[in-house]
């Protein structure tokens, strides 16, 4: 943690990867939204190795603004370490995160902070009316949604909304591997019966393109069945996940082989068939299983981010 003075009541965390026409819209509704709280805040934009000029643009508001600070690190880490490293810097009692392009709308946020109050240690969004895509975009993440609530028993059904309230409790220390921002808040490992939902306001995006493709559905589902492990368990050892990892592929291996000599000899073909590819699911199931629990306990020991410097 870094920073002067005391610590504000309220962080808004916005993590930005080239959203050089985004950043002041955003800066200037955020600001006007934490004025009417009438609460001390801080906004911590992290730019996650911009390429263009979204640094420039912050600083240029930075200098302008005391509340603002940057967290500037040193690559492209990915959404998942920029609000990690969001999460480590901000020092309110509760965080605020949302994108950074525009697409959550900042007014929606005295709602979630008041569904906070109500006892609650997570507040997510839910965006009720998408604004993207159906086909592509909204009907994959439904589907996701769902399973990824059946998973872990936590009661939100639009993870990837950015906009999301925490008590810094349940953030802290928090390290989140590539690609697991998809499963927040439940990846806190956080009592199901202290989150809720409300409705929120989905916008267009301002400028710039999403940064994820149709390939997140398939990263999704790899995922996915490391989740309730990694959400009931908290694994810490590195060997056992690696383990896994090994023997799943040495069954993909298994798996191959069978499936050939299935396909070769047709007198047995049936159920050396059915043999094969059970097998292969095993294998992959155990693979993917093993991946992400070496990263996610990776994740922990070694950290997901590193700062270039703090403005
Ligand atoms: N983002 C980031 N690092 C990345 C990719 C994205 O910090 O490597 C930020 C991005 O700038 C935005 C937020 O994460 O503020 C969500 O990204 P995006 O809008 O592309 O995702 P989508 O809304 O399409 O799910
Ligand atoms: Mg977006």
């Amino acid at each position: 943690m870094s920073g002067d003075g005391p610590a504000p009541a309220l962080s808004l965390v916005v993590p930005v990867y080239n959203e050089e026409d985004n950043v002041a819209p955003l800066h200037a509704e955020l600001g006007r939204i934490a004025s009417d709280l009438a609460r001390s805040y801080e906004i911590v934009f992290v730019n996650d190795g911009s390429r263009d000029r979204t640094l420039r643009r912050l600083e240029a508001l930075a200098a302008a603004d005391p509340h603002l600070r940057i967290v500037d690190l040193d690559g492209n880490f990915g959404e998942a370490a920029a609000l990690s490293a969001g999460f480590a810097h901000a020092r309110g009692a509760v965080i605020v995160t949302l994108d950074g392009d525009g697409q959550n709308d900042p007014a929606d946020i005295p709602r979630l902070l008041a569904r906070l109050e109500d006892g609650f240690d997570v507040v997510s969004g839910r965006r009720v009316e998408r604004r993207e895509a159906f086909v592509s975009r909204v009907l994959p993440s439904r589907i996701a949604n769902w399973l990824i609530a059946r998973a872990t028993g936590v009661p939100v059904y639009d993870c990837g909304c950015g906009l999301k309230v925490y008590r810094r409790e349940v953030v802290a220390g928090a390290q989140l591997p590539r690609g697991m921002n998809r499963f927040l808040p439940a990846i806190l490992g956080v009592d199901p019966a202290r989150v809720a939902e409300v409705p929120v306001q989905d916008r267009p995006r301002g400028g710039g393109r999403s940064h994820y493709g149709l390939e997140r559905v398939f990263i999704v589902c790899r995922d996915l069945v490391a989740l309730p492990l990694l959400v009931r368990r908290r694994p810490r050892s590195r060997a056992l996940a690696r383990a896994l990892g090994t023997t799943g592929a040495a069954l993909a291996g298994v798996g191959v082989v069978a499936l050939v000599s299935a396909l070769v000899r047709p007198a047995t073909r049936g159920m050396a068939l059915a043999g094969a590819l059970a097998t292969l699911c095993v294998a992959v199931t155990g693979r993917a299983i093993g991946h992400n629990l070496d990263r996610f306990v990776t994740a922990q020991e070694e950290g997901v981010f590193r700062v270039r410097r703090v403005v």
